[in-house]
């Protein structure tokens, strides 16, 4: 069996206008979404949202520029070893955790699942793990959010099984069988960061779920062709690369509507 929860764990702000051209420079709410997905290889989720430790790793400069940058708002309770712990999962009962991209609202609680195995491309790892300083800044990465065994417990997706996307996911042909069930697979949306991770998730009543991380922000975004504001190419590894996932999910979206897509940051409700 396969089943998705939404989660949330803590938000940030940015102006609308950066997401939405032409809308107001008002503060907008952005929810960081991590999902739990029960698989018969054990219970797994895919990214962490936020955790405290984003406050910590953020106190002093540069990184503290983060935290300038994107406004982060986190209570204790919801972080997701809290959460999980409510629904009764204890942090040793994670299995694996799936990386979308190393930004720190995706890795903030990395370091809460001792027994936990990483999947990520290699590509994404690659391009973030000697970044210090400004470098590492400018990639959105908090170097103490990770684990210091990362490399130990890292399985990179390039070394599972490749394969031919059904026709109904077109423009997209091809991902990354994870588990060789055919029910968990990666498919790399490059752009937002490198070696971005999308994960097409086919659940126990059939439902399909494309967990698409930060190739858009909004739901609108993919659903109406929305580029976002110039200035948030800043914020990006590829601009153009991004504007071609988004043209992707797009077309996707259009050629298949049963397909429930999902941005990291969309509220669970869209
Ligand atoms: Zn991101």
């Amino acid at each position: 069996m396969v089943e998705i929860t939404f989660l949330k764990a803590g938000y940030c702000t940015h102006p609308e206008a950066m997401v939405l051209p032409g809308s107001s420079w008002k503060s907008m709410v952005f929810p960081a979404l991590f999902a739990l997905i029960d698989h018969p290889m054990g219970l797994i989720l895919f990214d962490t949202g936020y955790s405290e430790r984003f406050y910590q790793e953020t106190q002093h400069l540069p990184q503290k520029l983060y935290a300038w940058l994107t406004p982060v708002y986190l209570e204790p309770q919801e972080s997701a070893i809290y959460q999980l712990k409510l629904l009764g999962i204890q942090p040793k009962d994670i299995k694996y955790i799936i990386i979308s991209h190393f930004h720190a609202d995706h890795i903030g609680g990395l370091k809460d699942f001792p027994k936990a195995e990483f999947i990520c491309f290699q590509s994404g790892y690659n391009a973030i793990k000697n970044k210090q300083g400004l470098s590492a800044l400018k990639a959105g990465f908090l170097a103490g959010l990770m684990p210091e065994n990362f490399e130990d417990l890292v399985i990179f997706v390039e070394n599972s099984n490749k394969i031919k996307l059904p026709n109904n996911f077109a423009p997209f042909d091809q991902g990354f069988d994870l588990f060789g069930d055919g029910r968990l697979i990666a498919i790399e949306l490059p752009g937002h960061a490198v070696g971005q991770l999308g994960l097409y998730l086919t659940d126990n009543s059939g439902q399909q779920y494309f967990l698409i991380a930060d190739a858009c922000w909004l739901s609108r975004a993919y659903q109406e062709l929305i580029y976002p504001q110039r200035i948030a190419d800043l914020l990006f590894a590829d601009k153009r690369a991004y504007r071609q996932t988004l043209k992707k999910i797009n077309q996707l979206y259009r050629n298949n509507p049963d397909l429930k897509i999902v941005p990291s940051h969309s509220s669970i409700k869209d």
